[in-house]
């Protein structure tokens, strides 16, 4: 364990890149970085008089190392739920459901019943890994019948198109923009959060395409459009499963 000298004096948040650093000045003499469980958070303890410049060199020139650390949480706390035994617990659509397998002889299936069984017929041999296949690709057509709705009325409202728009497996990020392109891509876990999350995900990567940053002209186009967007990105990362270092 490391002994953490120096009274903390003041703690604040600065974003470098896409990494939210928490600042601690303390009665220190070196600049001390650490990534922490379970959520990959990035703290950097820096002495009093530490300069803006300095705590910008000392996490871009670490950029590859904070990421592989943050990688490594996201990835074992994804191991944690991929035993897809009877009773385990998944989300869709922000409800809690427990995985029941039955067994099928021909055509498997994944089904939410209204009970809160999320039913899995498969064959008693089937792997772990093949059981988290089929659940997967649940989660891709849930998202994609809700998405079927939802692009249409915001490319309406926003006034914008996408050329296209993947769900894929994302490991830091809740959805991706290439601006040039106008491709946007979505993280299948949004399946698991409140519906809200994804159509909040999802008019963010749009507004991308009228406005590249994170600005102030971006903010007032979100404002607009969608009032309540910081609730439901509070929503998206306070619930079961929300990884707090998430960006999109
Ligand atoms: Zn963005």
């Amino acid at each position: 364990m490391r002994h953490t000298k120096g009274n903390i004096q003041s703690i604040e948040v600065v974003r470098i890149g896409d990494i939210d650093v928490e600042l601690n000045r303390r009665a220190i003499k070196n600049i001390h970085l650490s990534v922490l469980p379970p959520n990959g958070k990035v703290r950097l303890s820096i002495p009093n008089d530490t300069s803006e410049q300095k705590v910008r060199l000392a996490i871009v020139n670490k950029f590859a190392w904070i990421k592989k650390q943050k990688a490594d949480f996201v990835g074992q706390e994804r191991q944690s739920i991929r035993e897809m035994v009877n009773g385990e617990c998944h989300y869709l659509w922000g409800n809690k459901y427990r995985l029941k397998l039955v067994d099928a002889k021909g055509k498997y299936s994944v089904t939410a019943k209204g009970n809160g069984n999320l039913v899995l017929a498969v064959s008693e041999n089937t792997s772990a890994d093949n059981k988290l296949k089929l659940v997967n690709r649940f989660y891709r057509n849930e998202i994609q019948r809700l998405l079927k709705k939802l692009v249409p009325q915001w490319e309406k409202k926003l006034g914008v198109s996408a050329s296209s728009l993947n769900i894929r497996k994302m490991k830091t990020k809740w959805g991706s923009c290439n601006v040039q392109g106008k491709r946007i891509w979505l993280n299948l876990e949004l399946a698991k959060k409140p519906p809200e999350c994804i159509e909040f995900i999802l008019v963010h990567e749009l507004v991308h395409l009228l406005e590249r940053h994170h600005n102030e002209r971006f903010r007032s186009i979100m404002d607009k459009h969608m009032p309540n967007w910081r609730e439901r990105r509070n929503l998206l990362n306070s619930l079961p499963l929300a990884y707090e270092d998430w960006s999109y």
